[in-house]
């Protein structure tokens, strides 16, 4: 049988030991069968149990084997668009819900961290970089809005001051979220994992879902065994293959790449990113980085439309942190490695219910760190009976990619080189 390990990376090389779980190699029922042990399926795994659910969790490789632990380890707010614009898609009633719950999955997340003690270099602060007077205008907007949401934490930030916690020239300005900060993304992930088992749920790693057979009591096959539950919950995002075509017929998976130098030491570190906050510029194919508990530098960017892999990554990422940070010409990079986040047209995540009992979360168009947290809890709700928040996802328009499962590549490429083009020219 397949035995999928980690890929290379700086998290893989420094998570936390964790003992190996079995494949499912038996005929088991549960109340309800999680498919994939990434951010989603865990924080929905956990909500559940937390609410007296038997749960079982698949995953086809190894407890954040996907996106949840390969990620930049961003903790940042909100979704892939702006509030005004779902309000405008779904009306003010769902835009309001919507609006309310987007910086809870930030609090979820410190809550977990808290609860079961989960070891994951949890650090607060972030910072959205405007490269641009146009991006700073956005975000002058964006904290007006996020307020009329309750969100009132954010300081906008001038050149001056937005060169205090980054030692940057690009930027002429910026907003800071104490709410947002960083994690190293695998711990956090097997932290959970271990939470799910202290509460009696089950993991079967090298157990990935082949197919579904569908009706009032589902059974999910795995090479070796089988799963009857009252409910699944499909949470394989991007790694989640044809296993539900409606599914993969509207979303895309996309490649993102992400270096990590050796380490800096304290004191070229603390130069580079004073108070440890995390930073993302604002443009639309953009630059993330942060500083690893031991004091390297995770740069992330770049997008590879259709999730091939790159053949040189330290060749696409480099320069982009040099152009950032010129002072590291002379630092090595220990770690390149690349993962896949699911695109949505909309760049909105698709929430939903297939006949009564499969529910599935996908496809947060990158930001999933703290929107991956937030669908667990409102899939557990919506199990409870409690679909309000459920249904103000649910609500939200899927559309399919133009040109179907053949011509989506080129069409996001075209429509992402038109949005590059502008962030270059600063449009
Ligand atoms: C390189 C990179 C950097 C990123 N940086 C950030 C960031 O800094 N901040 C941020 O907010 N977001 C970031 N994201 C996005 C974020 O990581 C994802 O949105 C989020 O982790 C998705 O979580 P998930 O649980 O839905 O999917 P995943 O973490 O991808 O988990 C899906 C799991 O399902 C399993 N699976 C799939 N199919 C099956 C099957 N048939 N049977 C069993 N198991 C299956 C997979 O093996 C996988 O483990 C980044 C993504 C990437 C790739």
């Amino acid at each position: 049988m397949a035995n999928t390990p980690y890929p290379e990376s700086y998290y893989a090389a420094s998570a936390n030991a964790v003992p190996p779980r079995p494949a499912l190699q038996d005929d088991i029922e549960t109340d309800v069968c999680v498919i994939g042990a990434g951010y989603t399926g865990l924080s929905s795994a956990l909500f559940l149990l937390e609410n007296g659910f038997k749960v079982t969790v698949l995953e086809a490789a190894k407890v954040g084997f996907g996106a949840s632990g390969r990620n930049g380890g961003q903790i940042v707010n909100s979704y892939s668009r702006d509030i005004d614009v779902i309000e405008r898609s779904v009306g003010p009633k769902q835009a309001q819900l919507l609006g309310q719950m987007a910086f809870e999955g930030g609090r979820i997340i410190r809550e977990r961290v808290a609860k079961y003690n989960i070891q994951c270099d949890l650090k607060d602060g972030g910072v959205f970089a405007a490269m641009t007077a146009k991006q700073m205008g956005h975000l002058e907007s964006q904290k007006r809005l996020w307020e009329r949401f309750g969100h009132t934490q954010l300081e906008l930030m001038d050149q001056r001051r937005i060169r205090d916690v980054v030692a940057c020239d690009q930027y002429v300005g910026g907003m800071l979220d104490m709410s947002g900060g960083h994690i190293h993304p695998l711990n956090l992930a097997l932290g959970e994992a271990a939470a799910v088992e202290s509460l009696g749920g089950t993991i079967y790693e090298q157990s990935p879902a082949v197919r579904i057979e569908r009706g009032a009591n589902p059974v999910v096959h795995t090479p070796q065994g089988k799963v009857r539950a009252k409910f699944i919950i499909v949470a394989g995002n991007a790694y989640l293959g044809n296993l539900v075509p409606e599914l993969a017929a509207k979303s895309m998976p996309c490649g993102t790449q992400v270096i990590t130098t050796e380490p800096l030491g304290e004191e070229l570190a603390r130069s580079l990113l004073p108070q440890d906050y995390c930073v993302e510029d604002c443009n639309y194919l953009l630059d993330y980085y942060r500083l690893t508990g031991d004091k390297r530098l995770i740069f992330g960017g770049g997008v590879v439309y259709g999730a091939r892999d790159p053949a040189n990554i330290e060749a696409i990422i480099r320069p982009k942190m040099l152009k950032a940070f010129p002072q590291l010409k002379d630092v090595k990079i220990d770690y390149a490695w690349t993962g896949n986040f699911l695109l949505t047209l909309s760049r909105l995540p698709q929430v939903g219910r297939l006949g009564d009992n499969i529910y599935y979360s996908q496809g947060c168009s990158g930001h999933g760190v703290t929107y991956t947290h937030l669908a667990g809890k409102v899939l557990a709700e919506a199990l409870r009976g409690q679909a309000e928040r459920f249904d103000a996802f649910a609500d939200l328009p899927h559309y399919p990619f133009p040109g179907g499962q053949l011509l989506r590549t080129p069409f996001a490429a075209l429509g992402a080189w038109y949005y590059g083009l502008r962030d270059k020219l600063g449009v």
